[in-house]
């Protein structure tokens, strides 16, 4: 059974290797870089035959406070106002320790990253994400998190460090003090394969592909289409829950209001935060939108039939188009375009008097600069919505979830009294992230915040613990 731990005291492996790593999405890779660096080496184990994970289907992009490409840009931020922001989103509930430590370190691994292993990030400086203060957001030039995933890959494989395909870690082997002394991956032939370790760190993301751990944790999208990698099936909480980790927040989760449907592509955010809204199938509006697209799948999902469009213009389709999978909409049609609001109502096929209401309330809203009857401040996006107009029907979903294993500022698996594991490591969807328990909580990058900063942590004191 996947997930169980083999309590041995005298285990016997195949092969054994200092550090070893499970999955390799941007955690596991960026932790083995790290690890490498360090002077260990590492082994990555990938279930898939080339890595991909949710870091794949991602945009790729990571919050970070102070970095030189922001300054390019002249602005001023710092690991103070970034910390106060994740503070504020996630309603005070995440763990202050992590959120002082990935807001200290973001900064510093984006530039580790650029300058080390060649990753050219640049900066979104041109769009606001909702409940940063600055713009924070690093991308590689497709803006696509599949270029992240083979770049990392590529960095990996141009220093020699092993990675191990089509290998999936079923099992973990430890001691009674609760050390880890290796694990069992299952290669596609059902040949298993024993390999020691002296530190294990866990990068297989959390549990959204597994349907009994989201209805269990997460009922409210128990039947949500989820987005994330299908790979990822909850191993590290199951491990988690037999070696006695603590498990905290297990609830957070990053949820999508804006994923289109039927083509099942994302549409980015940018769409509604540079001045676009969402109605449903009545033609209203519904929530307020700014508020965050991690609590739009929940707030989609309660519209008729689950779903909704978003309402945006030319001028922010061309914001939007510097995303690959935007324009994979476009060519899949599934950007609407009229020229007045009653055209586009009709091709929308929802109330044509509804709609055209709703849109004049938002362009008064705006004109006004004020807060609308949702508490939607439409004095930051005063920019009317011109023809050509354009909708994009849309539906909620789960991303990936946010809760997971209760980990210190470096990256080790704590106990529920606050004690470390002894060799135990986790890091991105397989640690629990800096949310809190709910989908509000979820300020836009902290998938890959805690990726790759709580990765390259993992890595090198895994490294150092093995040493
Ligand atoms: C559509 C979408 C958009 C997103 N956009 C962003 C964004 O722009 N910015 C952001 O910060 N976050 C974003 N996220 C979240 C982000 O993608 C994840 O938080 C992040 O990729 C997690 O990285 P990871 O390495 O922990 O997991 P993954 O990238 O999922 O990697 C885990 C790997 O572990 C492997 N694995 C799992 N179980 C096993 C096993 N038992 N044995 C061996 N291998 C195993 C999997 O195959 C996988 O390759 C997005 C997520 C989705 C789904």
């Amino acid at each position: 059974m996947s997930g169980e731990v083999l309590f041995e005291d005298a285990p016997r492996f195949d092969a054994e290797v200092p550090v070893a790593i499970i999955g390799a999405g941007a955690a596991g890779l960026t932790a083995a870089l790290a690890a490498r660096e360090a002077g260990a080496e590492p082994l990555v184990l990938e279930r898939d035959p080339v890595p991909r994970g949710s870091t794949s289907l991602s945009a790729g992009l990571i919050p970070a406070a102070g970095t030189r490409f922001q300054r390019a840009h002249g602005i001023a931020d710092d690991a103070a106002a970034f910390a106060a922001d994740l503070h504020r989103k996630a309603h005070g509930k995440a763990d202050p320790a992590l959120v002082e430590t990935l807001a200290a370190q973001a900064g510093a691994t984006v530039e580790w990253l650029a300058d080390r292993f060649g990753l050219p990030f640049s900066l979104v400086h041109d769009f606001d994400y909702p409940g940063h203060s600055h713009r924070r957001m690093h991308g590689l030039p497709s803006r696509s998190g599949a270029e992240l995933v083979d770049r990392l890959r590529s960095a990996a494989e141009a220093r020699g460090i092993a990675l191990l395909t089509e290998a999936r870690v079923t099992t973990l082997v430890a001691d009674r003090a609760r050390r880890i002394r290796g694990l069992i991956a299952e290669r596609p032939d059902g040949a298993r394969e024993r390999i020691g370790c002296g530190a294990l760190v866990l990068a297989c993301c959390g549990f959204g592909a597994n349907k009994a751990l989201v209805a269990r944790h997460i009922p409210a999208l128990a039947n949500a289409l989820y987005f994330g990698h299908p790979g990822n099936e909850g191993e590290a909480v199951l491990w988690g829950e037999a070696l006695g980790a603590a498990l905290r927040d297990l609830t957070g989760h990053q949820g999508h209001g804006s994923v289109a449907h039927p083509q099942g592509i994302l549409i980015t955010w940018a769409v509604i935060m540079e001045g676009g809204f969402q109605v449903n199938l009545r033609g209203e509006r519904f929530w307020n939108e700014a508020s965050g697209y991690s609590e739009a799948g929940e707030a989609v999902l309660r519209q008729p039939e689950g779903l909704a469009f978003d309402i945006f213009d030319a001028r922010i389709a061309a914001i939007a188009r510097q995303f690959e999978d935007f324009r994979s909409a476009e060519a899949a049609g599934a950007v609407l375009t009229a020229d007045s609001p009653e055209a586009l109502a009709a091709r929308m096929r929802v109330p044509a008097d509804a709609f055209a209401a709703t849109f004049a309330a938002v362009e008064a809203a705006k004109r006004a600069g004020s807060a609308d009857r949702f508490g939607r401040d439409w004095s930051r996006t005063p920019a009317p919505l011109l023809p050509p107009l354009h909708a994009v029907r849309v539906t909620g979903a789960l991303f990936h979830t946010q809760g997971g294993l209760a980990v210190d500022r470096t990256a080790r698996v704590l106990r529920p009294d606050g004690t470390p594991l002894p060799n135990l490591f986790a890091a991105g969807g397989a640690a629990c992230g800096v949310s809190g328990p709910d989908a509000s909580g979820y300020l836009s990058g902290n998938g890959l915040l805690s990726a790759t900063v709580l990765g390259r942590l993992a890595g090198e004191n895994a490294a150092r613990l093995a040493a």
